[in-house]
């Protein structure tokens, strides 16, 4: 085999990888070296901003392939029937940092991006179906009582219930974030939630409600708190290398897709908001139709370049797919795209793994880092043939009426929006005793650090509006605790 000849970044061959250039061997080193000079100037500047949130994270690329028949409900063409379609993937903790352990307990991001032939297509999930807060007024903050105090930089149980209680709209999502989805056991072993509710559009221009259900095909599967606790000294990075290790061994991950589809109308008259986040759509009503499966097959080459890099927004939706009345998601097609052009510049979609695999003819032009070449004409309307848009129909937007005063006030409430049932149901209905038990001893050790009144007497009745029982279990483990 030849050996490989070390270069600078210029591509020139370097005179030493061991010795700095000085005066003599035990003299001053020179700034002519430029060789050392590109080597710590380099390093210094190897880390770019992490995200915030969603910093810890890892992924793999993969493929997304139709088994289904949808095309009475979307038009898309990554969802035809048989079609095929490559993906970049990535699984993230929330709250912690870049170098945090993978098995705190949090919900998991859980960001797809396909690479259609109409373009990219984003879905920016979670492995819970729901989320904390419906008002996008609410996430800055949300997110902030999760992190760290100003004085002390620790985070803290008791800012987190602090905000939680007095946001009883978090209680269906922190029910599921204490319970043993709060911890899986591995990235491979969750399910992915769109959360939001999404829009189709069919060939004849129908439009409808969809949520996407990505079940993992390895089973469910969880970590006590007290083997996550343990995992976290022993090996912070445990998902990142279980999914890594598996794939480099040849064993795929796989998830299946399915969808709940609810008929336009519907949605005027439903008994819960269906775009109200902290909200799922009952399976009894809205059916789980299968769709495809999704394979993880490959390992990324270069986690900075690749997943550090991956830029998903749900901004990135193709013919057929659109958003929805969502507040929630609405104010996401504005930050994660912002956040992107803040973390690695405004020209983050050439980044190659941001690329579609698609022809790109934007009129968009210059930039910091942009490296793919703009073509005349630069502007629009033009008489020199530039790109014109594609027929109407094709491209067609979701779209709904909205009639009326500017106001800031919550949703209109329907006959069944409360915050209490739907985390209720879970724990009653859903849960099995063990389940149920795991619960309780989950928010008794969490509530037992450090939360103090007026914020633990907000915590026990939290837990009584969710279920009776199970506040009652909490307030007397938390008392005994508490001594
Ligand atoms: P169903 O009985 O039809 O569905 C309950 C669902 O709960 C299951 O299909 C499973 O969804 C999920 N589940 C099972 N075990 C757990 C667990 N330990 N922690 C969290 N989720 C679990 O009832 P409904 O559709 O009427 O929903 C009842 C409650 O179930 C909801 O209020 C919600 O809390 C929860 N749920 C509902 C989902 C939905 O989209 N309808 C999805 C997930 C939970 P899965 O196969 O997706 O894991």
């Amino acid at each position: 085999m030849t050996e490989k000849i070390a270069t600078t970044d210029g591509g020139q061959p370097v005179p030493s990888v061991e010795h700095s250039l000085s005066v003599g061997p035990d003299g001053p080193i020179l700034l002519q070296d430029h060789y050392l000079i590109e080597q710590m100037a380099n390093f210094n500047r190897e880390r770019i901003p992490e995200r915030q949130p969603h910093a810890k994270g890892g992924g793999a690329f993969g493929t997304f392939e139709v088994t289904d028949d949808v095309s009475a409900y979307t038009k898309a063409a990554f969802l035809a029937p048989g079609a095929k379609t490559e993906m970049v993937v990535r699984f993230s903790t929330v709250a912690g940092e870049r170098g945090s352990p993978d098995t705190w307990r949090d919900p998991r991001g859980f960001a797809l991006k396909f690479y259609t032939s109409e373009g990219n297509f984003d879905m920016v999930g979670n492995n819970t179906p729901v989320f904390f807060v419906r008002d996008p007024m609410k996430f800055q903050n949300f997110i902030r009582s999760q992190k760290r105090m100003a004085a002390t930089n620790l985070r803290d149980h008791h800012m987190q219930w602090d905000f939680w209680t007095l946001s009883p709209e978090s209680a269906h999502q922190v029910t599921w974030l204490m319970g043993d989805r709060g911890i899986p056991k591995t990235w491979r072993h969750m399910n992915g939630y769109s959360s939001h509710t999404y829009s189709w559009i069919n060939a004849e221009g129908r439009m409808f409600w969809v949520k996407y259900h990505f079940k993992t095909d390895q089973g469910i599967d969880f970590l006590t708190q007290e083997d996550a606790d343990r995992l976290a000294g022993e090996d912070g990075d445990y998902h990142q290398r279980d999914l890594y290790d598996s794939i480099d061994g040849g064993d795929f991950p796989s998830w299946t897709l399915k969808v709940q589809i609810m008929p336009f109308e519907d949605a005027k008259t439903y008994r819960i908001n269906p775009f109200d986040l902290t909200k799922i759509w009952p399976h009894a009503d809205y059916p789980l139709i299968d769709v495809g499966k999704m394979t993880l097959n490959r390992n990324v080459e270069d986690y900075h370049t690749q997943i550090e890099q991956a830029a998903f927004e749900p901004n990135n939706i193709v013919p057929g797919t659109g958003l929805s009345p969502d507040k929630m998601l609405l104010a996401r097609g504005f930050s994660y795209a912002d956040a992107h052009r803040a973390r690695l510049g405004v020209n983050y979609k050439q980044i190659p793994v941001n690329e579609p695999h698609t022809e790109v003819n934007a009129y968009s032009k210059d930039g910091a880092m942009r490296i793919r070449n703009a073509t005349d004409p630069v502007y629009t309307p033009n008489s020199m043939g530039g790109p014109v848009v594609d027929d109407p129909r094709r491209v067609a937007e979701a779209h709904w009426t909205a009639d009326g005063d500017m106001v800031r006030t919550a949703y209109t409430l329907r006959a069944d929006d409360d915050d209490w049932s739907q985390a209720g149901a879970m724990v009653r209905e859903v849960l099995d005793d063990a389940a149920r038990d795991r619960l309780a001893h989950n928010i008794i050790g969490h509530v037992s650090k450090g939360v103090r009144e007026p914020v633990l007497s907000r915590v026990f009745e939290y837990w009584r509006n969710v279920d009776p029982d199970l506040g009652k279990k909490v307030e007397e483990g938390v008392r005994a605790n508490n001594g």
